[in-house]
């Protein structure tokens, strides 16, 4: 049976990590995985995560399953780290997933279940998960115009008018911030014109938020998704806790479906956790506990935040010191884009050669598609990166 599989491409961000470990140069800098790093290049486990972590050691009586939709009080705490007062909780199903990524799929599926016909809309670029994932599911995607590469922002009118071709029932996927790989985001009058048109078509909008806290700040990051839920009557939330609590390998996620109908609460529950069922039963527990006693702790709680502000504002900083560099290397403005940029990702606008000279020639590792993961510099390497994009002819 086996001889029958074929070979899978290896996945090209993992394979990037690879050549970069292999790479002897002691002056190679890593831009590609998208994981946060401070400036020794680690990535830290955060402080308030640690000790609700030494906290659960001493009072953890049981490793006996948990409910298929998770312990309650972590939908409980995500719902309102996510949504805030946009709903009431008697409007949500929620159910924990194993990552960002669990949520991504279980949403897909739901979708797939719940009408065959549904078309997913996903804006061009988009993290390549989504794509192979419906790709996997046979979930017929459709991809919106979204990155202007002249101007190395949104493409607005492009993406209203690939918009316009929504039907009733099909799902427009959106980054609710931060959006990877571009880094390029809608403004919030941007998202009340793509709310108006998704209703205006009957569609179902589904948010992607995985940096909640990496762009603009907790609340800020949150605004539109809250939007979204205030004014359409479907709307799917896939939230991951991995970036903004830093706890990649412990899979924490969370999969939402809110209605404005409330009688539609409890069949979006059941199914939702029927899908965990069919997929993996019962989800992770371990990063979904801490993520909870971080949030229900006022002093873990404070703790986690102030550091959460620390790795965004040493983001944005690192944003800026690039910007200037090659605006004063390149006597222009047109690297402006990265200090508008949010989250951890900008696209620099390299073409494949250049982003292959900046390996080659600079040791400097990014995606082919020129996405650079700004976590991945610090005050030394900022002036080297400048330097090299510049060299490159980018
Ligand atoms: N969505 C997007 C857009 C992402 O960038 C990521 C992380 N790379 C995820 C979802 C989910 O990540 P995870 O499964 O690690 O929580």
């Amino acid at each position: 049976m086996f001889s029958n599989l074929k070979e899978k491409p290896a996945d090209k961000i993992l394979a990037l990590g690879q050549a970069f470990r292999e790479d002897p140069r002691d002056t190679k800098i890593d831009l590609g995985v998208g994981v946060y790093k401070d400036a020794e290049g680690k990535t830290p486990i955060m402080r308030a995560v640690k000790a609700a972590e030494q906290k659960w050691w001493g009072q953890e009586e049981t490793k006996a399953y948990t409910g298929l939709a998770g312990d309650p009080a972590f939908s409980d705490v995500m719902i309102n780290l996510v949504l805030g007062d946009a709903v009431t909780r008697d409007q949500v199903a929620a159910v924990a997933t194993p990552g960002g990524t669990g949520a991504v799929r279980q949403a897909f599926d739901l979708v797939r279940m719940a009408n065959p016909d549904a078309r997913v809309f996903v804006s061009d670029p988009t993290w390549p998960n989504h794509l192979s994932i419906l790709a996997y599911l046979g979930v017929e995607t459709v991809m919106y115009r979204y990155f202007d590469s002249e101007t190395v922002g949104v493409d607005f009118d492009g993406m209203m008018a690939d918009l316009e071709a929504v039907r009733a029932g099909d799902v427009v996927l959106l980054h609710g911030c931060c959006h990877n790989p571009t880094g390029a985001n809608l403004n919030l009058s941007q998202w009340k014109e793509v709310i108006d048109l998704l209703i205006r078509k009957g569609a179902v909008p589904m948010i992607d938020i995985a940096y909640q806290g990496f762009g603009d700040g907790l609340e800020e990051d949150a605004k539109a998704t809250r939007l979204v839920v205030k004014s359409c009557p479907e709307v799917l939330i896939a939230a991951s806790c991995s970036k903004n609590f830093g706890i990649y390998r412990e899979r924490t996620g969370i999969l939402m479906a809110v209605a404005q109908d409330r009688g539609l609460q409890k069949v979006a529950q059941g199914n939702l956790a029927y899908l965990n069922r069919q997929n993996f039963s019962f989800p992770p527990d371990h990063g979904a506990r801490l993520v909870t006693m971080v949030l229900s702790d006022d002093a873990l709680r404070a703790d986690w935040q102030s550091e959460l502000e620390e790795v965004r504002l040493g983001m944005l900083q690192l944003r800026q010191d690039l910007a200037n560099e090659l605006r004063r290397l390149s006597g222009s403005d047109r690297f402006g884009f990265i200090a508008q940029h949010r989250g951890m990702f900008s696209r620099l606008g390299a073409t494949p050669e250049q982003v292959e000279t900046l390996r080659k020639d600079h040791g400097i590792y990014m995606i082919g598609d020129s996405r650079i993961n700004i976590a991945g510099l610090n005050a030394q390497t900022v002036p080297i990166l400048a330097r090299a994009i510049i060299d490159a002819g980018v």
